[in-house]
């Protein structure tokens, strides 16, 4: 299969009478930051799917006209980020797929085919054409492969999102309902997974048994919302309920909405979903990002509390850490660093020179509040080291006295198999090089990560709620074959 590691948002919608395209763009729209290199929407108008998917920002895919032209009561919309496996069209979703010999697929032709694509899938008004977008990444495929193989379809080009609709698509075309078909085939999804399929008449959302990947749902006007965080529900004035369950099949449609818990749960969300991943002002297990992360600050303060002029977070992530780290130990903090927002990575191709500039591109300091002082800098996570590499000397450029570099989480040693974009193991630089040897590749005065028990705490909630393998190693979702990309030391 095409290995693609993947760190993306989905957004459904069902309800009579909304406008669900322009719902999914705003959407979307507050779920860029998990993904920006393709996104997609596709509606139901209860007899026909539309579907337009494009690689880009939600901005630079979308307008007016397309918006229009997705019509229906039901929509599902994704962004995708991915590095390995090629920026590709084909991998964005959502994933369209028949489930009877009835449809019928329509391609529209697009102004620009290379990089959109508007396709739908007609089949009058029985379960038959379906989409699907996925949230995760499944570590072993082989018992999917191995399914569809026995199916007659070849798997060999397909990423894991498209195998799982394919699956689906597969057992609806012998009969099952869609409902009867998703069960039937989710023991074959090894992995996390958070997932949103459309049909002409329902949307239906499943999250995996450990609830690896964040998934919520919310009412508006009588409908049904169904997002990645809750952070999408407050710009489309829908009202949060509550999260979608590990385990748990959550149906919507003309009757209502049902729930049923299909897989044993063993709940374990990703707790980088709190460290990094998450927008601030969403919530996770009833718990404000946002609060959380300036509690990581109070706890390294009580941890490593030193003397120092000023504090600089690392914007954004890590504001709410710093505020947490200055307020705890009395030094102000500074917006010393400067994020240029509209860089992402989607503009910084390998032959741009700008890559060369690296996170001078993105953060310039500002000297006035640097010069001749003991800085303490906070950043949330150290991956393979190199934007904190280059912030220490920045700050030294721009007359630091002392650079302090803090980590508001612990040392990240292993990499993720469930949906983050994280390299290979050997990369990590916390894999390879202890504290002290970190800081001196950094240049740093001093160096401190927040311990395993400070991020633990900072949840107010027991470790075994969570998936920490980027910490501890441990895989509550057995990553099979993968496993033999880890090294223990
Ligand atoms: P690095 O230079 O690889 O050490 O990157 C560290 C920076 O990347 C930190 O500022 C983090 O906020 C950010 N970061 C952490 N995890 C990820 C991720 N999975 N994808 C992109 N950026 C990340």
């Amino acid at each position: 299969m095409i290995n693609l590691g993947e760190k993306c948002a989905v957004f459904g919608v069902f309800g009579k009478g909304l406008d669900v395209a322009r719902l999914s763009f705003f959407g979307l729209f507050a779920l860029q930051h998990r993904g920006q290199e393709s996104s997609g929407i596709a509606t139901s108008n209860g007899d026909t799917l539309t579907m337009h998917k494009g690689m880009g920002l939600v901005s630079q895919i979308f307008n007016d006209d397309i918006l229009k032209g997705l019509k229906g009561h039901i929509a599902v919309g994704h962004n995708r980020y991915s590095t390995t496996g090629g920026s590709k069209v084909k991998h964005a979703q959502p994933m369209l797929a028949a489930g009877s010999s009835k449809v019928q697929k329509v391609v529209y032709e697009d102004p620009n085919p290379s990089l959109n694509e508007s396709v739908a899938l007609a089949s009058g008004p029985d379960d038959g054409a379906i989409a699907l977008v996925h949230n995760g990444n499944l570590p072993s495929t082989k018992d999917l492969e191995n399914f569809l193989r026995g199916k007659g379809i070849d798997p060999a080009e397909f990423s894991d999102s498209r195998m799982m609709v394919e699956a689906i698509a597969a057992r609806m075309r012998e009969g099952a309902d869609l409902p009867t078909a998703i069960k039937d085939v989710l023991p074959l999804f090894t992995g996390a997974f958070s997932i949103l399929v459309m049909s002409q008449d329902k949307l239906i959302a499943v999250r995996d048994q450990c609830g690896i990947r964040p998934l919520a749902l919310a009412r508006l006007n009588g409908g049904y919302v169904v997002a990645s965080e809750t952070c999408a529900f407050a710009p489309i004035g829908a009202k949060f309920e509550r999260e979608i369950n590990a385990g748990e099949m959550v149906i919507i449609d003309g009757d209502g909405i049902h729930s049923e818990q299909v897989l044993t749960p063993n709940p374990k969300l990703d707790i980088f979903e709190f460290v990094y991943f998450a927008r601030p002002d969403s919530e996770l297990l009833v718990k404000s990002v946002y609060e959380m992360r300036k509690e990581c600050g109070v706890q390294l303060a009580k941890e490593y509390p030193i003397e120092a002029d000023v504090v600089i977070p690392v914007p954004e992530t890590a504001i709410p850490a710093g505020i947490g780290y200055s307020r705890s130990t009395g030094i102000p903090m500074e917006a010393g660093l400067t994020k240029n927002r509209y860089i992402h990575r989607t503009f910084i191709t390998p032959e741009q020179h700008v890559r060369e500039q690296g996170v001078k591109a993105k953060l310039t300091p500002i000297p006035e509040v640097i010069r001749g002082k003991r800085v303490v800098v906070m950043d949330d996570s150290i991956v393979r080291g190199t934007t904190s590499r280059q912030i220490v000397a920045m700050l030294f450029e721009a007359g630091a006295k002392e650079v302090h570099f803090l980590v508001s989480s612990p040392p990240v040693k292993f990499p993720d198999f469930y949906g983050i974009d994280t390299p290979k193991q050997t990369e990590l630089i916390a894999a390879t090089k202890s504290v002290e040897q970190i800081r001196q590749y950094l240049g740093a005065t001093s160096l401190r990560f927040l311990s395993y028990n400070g991020m633990i705490k900072a949840t107010g909630i027991s470790d075994e709620q969570f998936s920490t393998s980027a910490f501890t190693g441990i895989y509550p979702i057995d990553i099979r074959e993968r496993a033999k990309e880890i090294r223990y030391q």
